[in-house]
């Protein structure tokens, strides 16, 4: 029998941390971090999303502030507030809270934020930067499952890791990140054929699909970390990719479902806003 993962007492953790880094910041640059949030869309998942950011931003004494636009604003108009944004010496990463409005250009929008304030890691320069192993700001939900890998002390060097789901801003960055830090890399998709084929020889094995439970007990190695990104509404309750119960039966640490990487999504977007301050 494997272990649930406690991600929330790594999180918990890297708070102390991130307070370190803050308190160096005010005290050696007399700078206090300050994130800048676009809302342009009507969804309310993207306001739980917002207010937890905001949260995590009051807890740590970090200056948040929001910006949200009605479905009549244009994508010139979201352009000449990033541009006001990037050109104000106060703000040191601006948030394009996704997804936009239909009709708003999001690859334009997104790849008007300054590389230097591209807090999420979205922007073109910094994802091949990742892709050529020389960079810091990386979006953040894979950056988080790199820090409880750390955390939970896994090898990953020479390991086969697995990662089902190729989305731009989770599965690939992942696999980069996961190869970047020397495992073997699979990626899979739904054109992949016999997945369990694939991640059943995974020693690492992520999950970020949205399908419930796609994840068995019959399709993971015994021993392996098996990290679960995904998050689903079944009967009003969330469940990830993984049938989280069964497979700890086999695997030898899984993340919950929830209170699993969703913790460490936002911690990570306050990582990539301190390396982005420092760096001023
Ligand atoms: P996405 O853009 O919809 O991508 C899903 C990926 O899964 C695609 O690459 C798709 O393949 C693949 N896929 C779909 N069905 C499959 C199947 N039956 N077998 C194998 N692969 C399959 O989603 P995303 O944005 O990456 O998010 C994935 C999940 O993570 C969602 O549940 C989302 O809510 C969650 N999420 C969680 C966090 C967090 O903080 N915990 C953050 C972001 C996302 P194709 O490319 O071939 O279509």
């Amino acid at each position: 029998m494997g272990e649930i993962i406690n991600v929330k007492d790594i999180v918990e953790k890297r708070k102390i941390l991130i307070r370190e880094r803050i308190e160096k910041l005010k005290r050696e640059k007399d700078i206090i971090p300050k994130l800048a949030v676009i809302i342009a869309n009507s969804e309310e998942a993207s306001r739980v999303y917002v207010g937890r950011k905001r949260k995590m931003c009051e807890t740590l004494g970090i200056l948040e502030e929001e910006y949200e636009f009605s479905e009549d604003i244009t994508t010139e108009d979201v352009l000449r507030e990033i541009n006001r944004l990037n050109n104000d010496d106060t703000v040191n990463g601006i948030l394009v809270q996704l997804p936009l409005f239909k009709h708003l250009d999001t690859s334009k929008i997104l790849k008007a934020v300054l590389p230097t304030k591209d807090v999420d890691g979205f922007h073109p320069e910094n994802f091949g930067n990742l892709i050529q192993g020389n960079g810091k700001i990386a979006p953040c939900t894979p950056k988080g499952v790199m820090t409880i890998l750390k955390e939970i002390g896994a090898n990953i060097e020479g390991k086969d890791a697995v990662v089902v789901g190729r989305s731009v801003i989770v599965g690939r960055p992942m696999a980069a990140m996961l190869t970047n830090a020397g495992a073997t890399v699979t990626i899979c998709h739904s054109k992949t054929k016999d997945l369990t084929n694939h991640t059943k020889r995974a020693d690492i094995l992520i999950v970020a699909v949205g399908v419930p439970h796609l994840i068995k007990e019959n399709m993971v190695k015994e021993n392996s970390i098996v990290i679960d990104i995904g998050i689903n509404k079944v009967d009003g309750k969330l469940v990830g990719d993984v049938d989280t119960e069964n497979v700890v039966k086999i695997a030898k640490s899984v993340t919950p479902v929830p209170g699993g990487v969703g913790l460490t999504t936002v911690h990570t977007l306050i990582e990539n806003l301190m390396d982005l301050t420092e760096a001023v």
